[in-house]
């Protein structure tokens, strides 16, 4: 009796999804998973120098580091994934925080959300100014206000209301970053149209994590894209484009050309397929960036993780900064071929 009890929900599974490459259902979670992205875009290998290479893969190790740590000591996928993008967030090499990009004006407006797997609660905020951790005003709104989005001015005085870590203007400044607006700018005037440079920035982050109680969480923050104006959001803000996270299906965080992310609602969407159809995590994360956006001109990737474990991290673009930890196994990349 005990044996047929247990055959029966992989049996049923292996009839529904005819696909022998599907996972056993009851295959043995890894106690905790952790995956990060830092962006995906024009990311060549023969543009990146030696000692920039490394930079990056360093700072990714770093950021899984502080979301692992967490993790096994029991802890929360919320707070890993706060941890991991707090790391990225203070770093000038990631468009997130500290090396956020500069609007058309010049000024940084920033943007992050979050989201608790166990009960779909959410917080985000758009078009900041004030915060060094974006991630962690998301957060707030999610815990300390009645609210899921705060945008502008209004989110800026929020975040000094209830004592977060703040910085000034000038706090975000990087050459880097300058150098790719006078450059964004320059393209413009050469041109008829307004373009934010699609294809040039990169470096929007993101975490996706289960925990040791079996509960997912995803958050991303960004600076947006270079040469934004008139107020741009994309979709890092947006929950259920950038961010999503659903213990019944899965946690996902999304980078690249944020409108379409949030026409197509790309992370609600994978949760949508993998929690209504029989499509193996990675298939339908795929089918999205590679059958829906790519033929409109959407170019970018994903990171995303179910509750058995399974991780995607598919992309469109040249490369995506990424990387996973799960115990036993630690992995970092760049580039396609990786
Ligand atoms: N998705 C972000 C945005 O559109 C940018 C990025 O991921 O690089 O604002």
């Amino acid at each position: 009796m005990k044996g047929s009890w247990f055959l029966l929900p992989a049996t049923l599974l292996m009839i529904h999804s005819g696909c022998e490459q599907q996972q056993p259902a009851r295959q043995e979670r890894p106690a905790y998973t952790l995956v990060i992205h830092g962006g995906a875009g024009a990311i060549r290998q023969s543009d990146m120098s030696p000692a920039l290479d490394s930079a990056y893969r360093i700072k990714l190790q770093e950021a899984l580091d502080s979301g692992e740590v967490i993790l096994a000591g029991g802890g929360s996928a919320l707070d890993a994934v706060s941890a991991a993008i707090r790391v990225m967030e203070d770093s000038p090499l990631f468009n997130a925080g500290k090396g956020a990009v500069f609007t058309h004006d010049g000024t940084n407006e920033l943007d992050a959300s979050i989201m608790d797997g166990r009960d779909l609660q959410a917080g985000a905020v758009g078009g900041i100014s004030l915060a060094r951790h974006p991630i962690d005003a998301a957060r707030a709104v999610m815990e300390k206000s009645e609210h899921v989005f705060l945008t502008g001015q209004g989110a800026d005085r929020f975040i000094v209301e209830i004592g977060l870590d703040t910085v000034s203007p000038d706090y975000f400044f990087t050459q880097r970053r300058w150098d790719s607006l006078l450059k964004a700018r320059q393209q413009e005037e050469g041109e008829s149209g307004i373009r934010s440079s699609p294809d040039t920035k990169f470096g929007t982050v993101g975490a996706v994590a289960l925990d040791q109680h079996g509960h997912l969480a995803a958050g991303t923050s960004t600076g947006g894209m270079t040469n934004k104006r008139w107020n741009r959001l994309g979709d890092s803000p947006v929950i259920g484009a950038g961010t999503w996270a659903d213990d019944r299906s899965c946690a996902v965080s999304c980078t690249g050309h944020g409108e379409y992310f949030i026409r197509y609602a790309v992370a609600h969407e994978l949760a949508a397929r993998v929690r209504y159809t029989s499509a193996r995590l990675e298939d339908a994360a795929r089918a999205i960036l590679e059958d829906d956006l790519l033929p409109v001109g959407g170019l970018g990737g994903l990171i995303a993780l179910d509750t058995l474990g399974r991780i995607a991290m598919p992309f469109t673009t040249d490369g995506m900064y990424r990387g996973f930890v799960r115990p036993g196994e630690r992995v970092v990349a760049i580039y396609r071929e990786e």
